[in-house]
Order: C-alpha cells, then sequence, then structure tokens
C-alpha cells in the first residue's frame, strides 16, 4: 500500500518520511518530494532564531491573524508555521511591534532605572549616557548650593545609571 502525501489537498504519493511532532520521532507522515522540501525548511525554522525572536513569533499577533488558533496541537503549530514561512512572514521582526516586545523584557531593576531618568524604555545606550550628563549637570551641588534635596536626587540618578550600564551598555 502506498502512503499519499499528507499535504492537504496534495494527492501525490508520499515517498517521503517525516516526524509529527519535533520530539516524538516514532510518529511519521509521509509527504512527495515538493511537501517535504516545505516540510524540512520549517522544521527548522527556528534553529536560525534568537529566543526572543521565537517567543515574539509565537505571541505574535501577525502568527495568529487567522483567529482563534492556539497551540492545541503540534499540528496545528507547525501548519502555521508553514504558513507563516510561506507568505515570508520573517520580516515581522523587522517591524516595531518586536522592538517593543524587546523593550518588555527588561527586568524590572532596568525598568526603575529608565524610569528615574525619565526615559522610554526603548531608549539606546548613547541616549542614556546623554541623559545621564544632562540630569548631572541640573542636579549637581555645586549647581544648587549643596542642597541636599538634589544631591539625593543625583545619587538616585547615579545609581540608575550605575545599573544600566550592567545591561543595557552591554546590548548589541
Ligand atoms: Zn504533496
Amino acid at each position: 500500500m502506498k502512503n499519499i502525501c499528507s499535504w492537504e489537498n496534495c494527492k501525490e504519493i508520499g515517498e517521503y518520511k517525516a516526524p509529527v511532532e519535533r520530539d516524538n520521532s516514532r510518529n511519521f507522515r509521509y509527504y512527495c518530494l515538493e511537501h517535504i522540501k516545505i516540510f524540512n525548511k520549517n522544521w527548522n525554522y527556528f534553529s536560525n532564531m534568537s529566543e526572543d525572536e521565537i517567543e515574539f513569533f509565537i505571541k505574535s499577533d501577525l502568527t495568529w491573524h487567522k483567529p482563534t488558533k492556539s497551540f492545541s496541537s503540534s499540528e496545528n503549530f507547525f501548519k502555521i508555521l508553514w504558513n507563516n514561512t510561506l507568505e515570508d512572514k520573517i520580516s515581522i521582526f523587522k517591524n516595531s511591534n518586536f522592538k517593543d516586545f524587546k523593550k518588555s523584557r527588561l527586568s524590572e531593576k532596568d525598568r526603575q532605572a529608565l524610569e528615574v531618568l525619565g526615559l522610554n524604555y526603548g531608549v539606546k545606550w548613547a541616549d542614556i549616557q546623554k541623559k545621564f550628563k544632562g540630569l548631572v549637570k541640573k542636579y549637581h551641588p555645586d549647581k544648587n548650593q549643596g542642597n541636599k534635596k538634589y544631591e539625593d536626587i543625583l545619587k538616585k540618578i547615579t545609581l540608575a545609571y550605575s545599573q544600566l550600564k550592567l545591561t543595557v551598555s552591554k546590548e548589541k
């Protein structure tokens, strides 16, 4: 008995075996040459992606633009991956949603530090330095007749800056 390609609406003979799930190679499905190629391409889909990208991809509204889809089954999961690769949705990482998503991955400490400096979450290290220098000038005791209040603010700002120096300055 010959297997028919498992691809939807494909009537070709399924000569090529493919595992059903990533971590379960006991179950197989069969595809024709054309569709095994697409399958293999998608099987490796995540291998070139960073963890951030994978997480974003999974959570992305763009991934789920067809309503009421969830990872209820691995089959569904790969179906969505296929659709997205075929439509080259990889460009989603270039849009601003992904940048926003990355911002939201800051630690609580980093967030607090950015708030102290009055900066947005997505800010670049160079901008943090610039802002810090400006604030130091503004709150420096020499400029405020040694006012204790400003000294405390300056201390807070310096601590926030030091925190970000440990994290944001090391980001690529
Ligand atoms: Zn096929």
